[in-house]
């Protein structure tokens, strides 16, 4: 178990910044998970904890070692990939006692610590197996075996789930959230999914063009996003966007010469420090609006522009002031193309964001 501290990291590849400055503290245990859309810089600030990349200035301590300069095998750690690296030519139980064997354990100590990791990961019966006569979830357990039967100080895992199906996907995901919960191993893993990351992770540090954009947990990163990129990312389907201004008399949300909202008396508080005569976006997750078909106060015209029944959930997809919206109803209302309800948005939960530096002005 280990804390793992990354300071003022940059990363350059030419003139190409890979990590711009990134600061982050991962503690004792915890369970973090580096998001962002591909080239963010994820994989390679994984790669400067791992020791595969070394950085162009900061530092990486690991309980407080600075071990920015130590070679891998130095750290304590123990990496599983995408690719998961079994050797083909070993048995499941061969491939798990590898890492010991490299670092010569006592065979009594490489039995326990196989038969342990197969059982947590429920893979006793494949031991004796050859990996070419597994499914890709048990390759996938195999990798993962292989790093904990070292019990590293940290694991650092890049897109394990990546090469499995959407279903395998799901399962794999609990999985692996309670065996790091079991084994209680700081841990930072990789990915672009949202869902992952929000599924897993004890924190989130979301990333986008080499830049750290906000270090939360789950619910810090949903309700209280710090900025249009981290509102836009995160959720699915992701926060509808309306252009506005409040305002001289903080009354209404202008959102054109035409067409304006009133401030609800419970928003008024959230929004009373946001400059008026700004350009702002409106930001507003799909289960925050609600509709109606017929007119009531504080309820707005808008049109239907198709639904999208999911199951679980239906999907109305309208169109209001000239912006795209779509709102999270139960898969008991229908609706019909081009007709007309009336949604009120719930501004107590809504976002304003400066349009020209992106920053949320609500807390
Ligand atoms: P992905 O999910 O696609 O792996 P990522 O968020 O992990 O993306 P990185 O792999 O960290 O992103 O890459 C960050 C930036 O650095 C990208 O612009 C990438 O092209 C660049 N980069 C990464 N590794 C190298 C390298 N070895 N040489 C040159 N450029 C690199």
């Amino acid at each position: 178990m280990a804390t793992v501290q990354v300071k003022n990291l940059i990363k350059k590849f030419d003139q190409n910044i890979a990590i711009n400055n990134t600061s982050l503290d991962i503690e004792d245990g915890m369970f973090m998970v580096f998001l962002g859309p591909s080239g963010c810089g994820k994989t390679t600030t994984l790669r400067c904890i791992a020791g595969l990349e070394l950085p162009d200035s900061g530092q990486i301590l690991i309980d407080g070692e600075d071990v920015t300069n130590l070679p891998p095998s130095a750290r304590d750690i123990a990496m599983v990939f995408q690719q998961y690296a079994i050797y083909p030519h070993m048995t499941v139980g061969e491939n798990l006692a590898f890492p010991l064997k490299a670092v010569r354990t006592p065979k009594e100590v490489i039995v326990q610590r196989v038969n342990e990791a197969a059982k947590k990961l429920h893979i006793e019966k494949l031991l004796g197996r050859k990996p070419g006569k597994l499914s890709g979830g048990e390759m996938q357990r195999v990798a993962i075996g292989r790093a904990i039967v070292r019990r590293p100080k940290v694991f650092l895992m890049d897109e394990p789930l990546s090469n499995l199906d959407a279903k395998l996907r799901t399962e794999m995901r609990a999985e692996i959230k309670r065996l790091q919960k079991d084994l209680n191993v700081t841990t930072i893993y990789v990915t672009h999914d949202q869902l992952e990351a929000m599924s897993m992770a004890d924190r989130i540090a979301i990333m986008y063009g080499g830049s750290l954009q906000q270090n939360g947990t789950p619910s810090d990163v949903y309700d209280r996003p710090a900025n249009l990129f981290v509102a836009g990312f995160i959720g699915s389907p992701a926060m509808n966007f309306i252009p506005c201004r409040i305002s001289d008399d903080r009354t209404t949300l202008v959102f054109s010469e035409s067409s304006r909202m009133t401030i609800q008396p419970a928003a008024k508080t959230r929004f009373a420090n946001v400059p008026t005569g700004r350009d702002l976006i409106l930001g507003v997750r799909p289960e925050d609006i609600s509709l109606r078909k017929d007119h009531q106060a504080e309820y707005e015209e808008s049109e239907v522009y198709v639904v999208e029944p999911l199951g679980a959930e239906n999907i109305v997809d309208l169109r209001y002031v000239g912006s795209a919206l779509k709102v999270r109803t139960l898969p008991t209302f229908s609706a019909n193309i081009g007709e007309i309800l009336y949604m009120r948005i719930d501004q107590s939960r809504s976002h304003l964001f400066d349009s020209e530096s992106t920053l949320a002005l609500t807390g």
